[in-house]
């Protein structure tokens, strides 16, 4: 039987995930799980995002990844806590990985602590963090479907950064298509269309993030 072994794995992961948000809230620290599929744009997006806010809010990342540090060193640039996870081989975070770095991290020191997820729109999504709030990235070159076949990152979402629309002449994307699917899926979700190339949209985005920043103590809708 192998239905009660993955409740007990999910069981002790929601323990974790809710000691997490617990300590998170005690420093006042507002962590947000950024989900995407490798490639769209998650690292940049946090870039574009600390590059604009320099030291107006206090930002600390962490970086999940199966194998190197690669993208920790590119945060690191920006003089912001950073710790890099290696799942060494394993295709999302855990909570009890979020502990660990949590322990290494100044957090009565930050506003804002930035949680890049695995490369993955599945199994990310069914493992609570201890996140105040979720981040679905997705680029155009993905192509205008993925509300559809992966209905549930959308579902539990705060919001979508719809990245690389700089791409859009080059690319087969139906902006209206994928509207109607992320309709379909959660009415009313917020999408906003950005390309960290170009720096189009960062704008907004950081809006959402500072108001995020200022509002976002709160516990997420249930998956
Ligand atoms: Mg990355
Ligand atoms: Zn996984």
């Amino acid at each position: 039987m192998h239905i009660p072994v993955v409740q007990k794995v999910m069981k002790v992961n929601d323990e974790l995930a809710a000691a997490n948000r617990q300590q998170l809230l005690e420093a006042g620290v507002v962590a947000l799980n950024f989900i995407g599929a490798p490639g769209s744009g998650k690292t940049s997006l946090i870039e574009a995002s600390l590059s604009q806010i320099g030291d107006t809010l206090r930002v600390g990342v962490i970086e999940g990844d199966p194998e190197t540090t690669l993208d920790a060193e590119r945060i690191n640039r920006f003089g912001v806590p950073v710790i890099q996870i290696e799942t060494a081989g394993g295709c999302h975070l855990e909570a009890n990985l979020v502990k660990q770095a949590l322990s290494q991290l100044p957090l009565k020191d930050l506003d804002l602590l930035l949680i890049e997820n695995v490369g993955n729109m599945v199994c990310p999504v069914e493992f609570d963090l201890g996140e105040m709030g979720r981040v679905a990235v997705v680029s155009v070159a993905e192509g205008d479907d993925k509300p559809a076949k992966y209905p549930k990152l959308f579902r539990t979402a705060d919001v979508v950064v719809l990245n690389k629309i700089d791409l859009l002449p080059h690319v087969d994307f139906n902006a209206a298509r994928f509207h109607e699917y992320l309709v379909r899926v959660k009415p009313g979700l917020q999408v906003l269309r950005v390309s960290c190339k170009t720096g189009e949209g960062v704008d907004a985005w950081v809006t959402w993030l500072r108001l995020r920043a200022k509002t976002g103590l709160q516990a997420p809708q249930p998956v």
